[in-house]
């Protein structure tokens, strides 16, 4: 076989890897264990751990109620602060808060009230399901007087452009679109989306959840009116990590937050009776955060901006293209279609893989009984394998393991012994 596809080529590329190093910042308990799933739940940095257990015993065991003025009130507004770092945005335009879910909520309820007597909202049929659902109920809410209407994706891995600036028109009040789509890894021109939402005077929300800590984001520079996004994918925070929510500085004061709690409140340890809105980026907030789960946010947020978005970015590039390069030279003429775009530039961090085994060739690769060891990809439907790669721990070595162990199961049909019933997480 042509030497750039072997073991060797694969552990030279690690040796040239400058973020090579960040990989022993993580737990890794089985170095056998492939995990391409740093898209669904990132992997525990060791720090994060450490970080975690002070909290519970110092803050939490030893200094009770007290932490909340040492460590816990303003701890939301100083983790936004980092994530303004990684997403191109000022420090006070971000806040850890909710989930992303309740956070496309609250800012696409404020978005729909600035926005009264337009009626309606776009948009596609990539975009994660819980963000429409999210959405065709708050429509419910105001009285059905609004309209979602899909912007539909050709092939199911791109976005139409020009399809999109035809469906804009003065009567949108909204545009929200998941900046990378979660099945193909489609990743929208961000500044070309917002520029044509201006030019009629909608407004834009991004949903960065697969985007934040692995592509460069640059709301600021693009312009960008609202955006949420999640912590526990690229970014590392742990499972059921709260979110974040980003509110440009022009709008904080006119959006109105639909979920008004007393930590929105401009003093909530007044107890006063009626609720007076915080000044800022605060007034987002609904009720009490979930501290433990915040703490472990900071030392992973750090990891990331050492790191640095460009290197992080180049690395996904690379390490995707090589993955891209294996499937081609293996795969293409063994049932195995690529659900991604082509085009670097275009694509989040993530490769679905498309074979019509799909599910069950995902659970022989995590199958220990199969090949030399347990590659963790994820399923979704209804024929996608995603992979995802995580550069920050992912090597190259274990992107060629799992492109062979991939190889060897279509090739010899290994998928043929599992049933075809679905997990209920998949
Ligand atoms: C992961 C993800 C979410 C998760 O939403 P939660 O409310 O935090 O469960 C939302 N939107 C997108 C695009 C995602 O990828």
């Amino acid at each position: 076989m042509n030497k750039l596809y072997t073991l060797e080529h694969a552990r030279a590329l690690d040796r040239e890897d400058s973020l090579a190093p960040f990989r022993e910042e993580f737990l890794i308990k089985d170095p056998s264990l492939i995990y391409l799933d740093g898209n669904s739940l990132g992997r525990l940095p060791l720090k994060a751990e450490e970080h975690m257990e002070r909290a519970i015993r110092e803050q939490w065991g030893e200094n009770l109620i007290r932490s909340w003025n040492e460590h816990w009130y303003t701890q939301s507004e100083q983790l936004g602060k980092q994530i303004a770092r990684i997403i191109g945005a000022h420090p006070d335009e971000v806040i850890i808060s909710d989930s992303t879910s309740v956070n496309l909520y609250k800012l696409a309820y404020g978005a729909l009230q600035l926005m009264e007597g337009r009626t309606e909202i776009i948009s596609d049929d990539m975009n994660f399901p819980s963000d429409l659902y999210i959405i065709q109920g708050l429509i419910k809410q105001l009285g059905a007087r609004h309209s979602l209407r899909l912007l539909n994706s050709p092939d199911g891995i791109s976005a139409d452009m020009r399809e999109l600036s035809r469906l804009v028109n003065h009567n949108i009040a909204l545009i929200t679109l998941s900046h990378v789509a979660y099945k193909s890894s489609y990743l929208y021109d961000m500044e070309q989306v917002t520029e044509l939402a201006h030019a009629k005077g909608a407004l834009v929300l991004w949903d960065l959840s697969h985007s934040v800590g692995v592509v460069p984001v640059n709301l600021n520079g693009a312009g960008a009116d609202l955006a949420v996004g999640c912590t526990y994918k690229y970014l590392n925070g742990g499972p059921g990590s709260p979110a974040f929510l980003y509110v440009k500085r022009e709008l904080q004061e006119r959006l109105e937050n639909p979920i008004q709690g007393w930590f929105g409140d401009l003093n909530p340890f007044d107890f006063h009776l009626h609720y007076r809105e915080s000044e800022g980026i605060r007034k987002f907030l609904a009720g009490t955060p979930p501290v433990i789960s915040i703490s472990g946010l900071e030392p992973a947020l750090d990891l990331i901006l050492d790191a640095g978005m460009d290197r992080i970015r180049q690395k996904s590039e690379s390490q995707s293209e090589y993955l891209l390069s294996l499937v081609r030279e293996l795969l293409s003429d063994k049932g195995i279609g690529v659900g991604s775009p082509v085009l670097s530039e275009r694509r989040g961090s993530h490769i679905s893989l498309k074979h019509k085994e799909a599910y069950r060739i995902c659970k022989a690769l995590s199958d220990p009984e199969v090949g030399d060891g347990v590659v963790i990809p994820d399923f979704r439907e209804p024929n996608n394998i995603r992979l995802g790669i995580s550069p920050l721990y992912t090597s190259y070595e274990e992107i060629y393991r799992a492109i062979m162990q991939l190889n060897e199961i279509i090739t010899n049909e290994l998928y043929e012994k599992y049933a075809l019933t679905r997990d209920r997480v998949t």
